[in-house]
């Protein structure tokens, strides 16, 4: 199956306004994916919404979040239920700090219904570190039978690498996800303690255009072990 496991939503500030719920499914349907979710920072409140307009197009999803640590780490996590879903977003909201959102300066957080209309906005910033580290948050997404993929690792800014130098061994993340099969090479060969695990190539994409092609493909089997069940 062709994927994309971290796209940003309107909710994000960062993202396009016309990233809307089904405008990305129906993009990722278009472009010929099979499976995606979206990884909004700090918050899971687009969720329900992206899942109605995923069943809409006929286009599997997951629910998903990008997580900023308390060392500035992004973390991608995963979940296969809304309950799940909801009681990590309250976790979220005892974890955040209250800084208002300045969108003329940061940008809108437009969280949208299943008919993608705006029917309110975030009202803290999304951008910022969670109260949480590292460890801290992936033992709760763990608890709420989630999963954990250290985002784009090696990358210059907010990535494990660059916050902490290197993967920290006791790490218990479930996956990673690189840019690039080169990058998947020099991550095992600075960390050859890492043998076993699932990678992801995603987007990351903030507009439209950027949704993946239909080029990252992972099989039922793969995706199984790193559900470790039948999902
Ligand atoms: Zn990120
Ligand atoms: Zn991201």
């Amino acid at each position: 199956m062709f994927y994309d496991f971290h796209i940003h939503s309107c909710l994000s500030p960062c993202s396009n306004n016309d990233m809307t719920p089904n405008n990305i499914a129906q993009m990722a349907k278009i472009k010929g994916l099979d499976y995606i979710a979206i990884c909004d920072h700090n918050s899971l409140r687009q969720q329900p919404a992206f899942k109605i307009a995923c069943n809409q197009v006929g286009i599997k999803m997951m629910y998903g979040v990008e997580i900023q640590t308390s060392e500035e780490v992004h973390v991608c996590a995963y979940f296969l239920e809304m309950n799940d879903c909801n009681l990590f977003q309250e976790w979220i909201d005892k974890k955040t700090n209250p800084i208002k959102n300045n969108e003329s300066f940061f940008g809108e957080q437009n969280l949208c219904n299943e008919f993608d209309e705006v029917i309110g906005k975030e009202e803290y910033l999304l951008i910022n570190s969670l109260n949480a580290s590292l460890n801290e948050t992936i033992d709760v997404v763990h608890c709420f039978h989630g999963k954990v993929v250290l985002a784009h690792v090696l990358d210059r800014v907010n990535s494990v690498t660059h916050q902490l130098g290197f993967i920290p061994q006791d790490c218990k993340f479930d996956g990673l996800e690189v840019k690039n099969l080169n990058q998947m090479i020099t991550v095992k060969q600075k960390h050859p303690w890492i043998q076993e695990t699932t990678w992801f190539i995603n987007s990351d994409a903030h507009q439209l255009i950027d949704i993946s092609e239909p080029e990252n493909a992972m099989s039922s089997k793969e995706f199984e072990l790193f559900w470790g069940k039948t999902v």
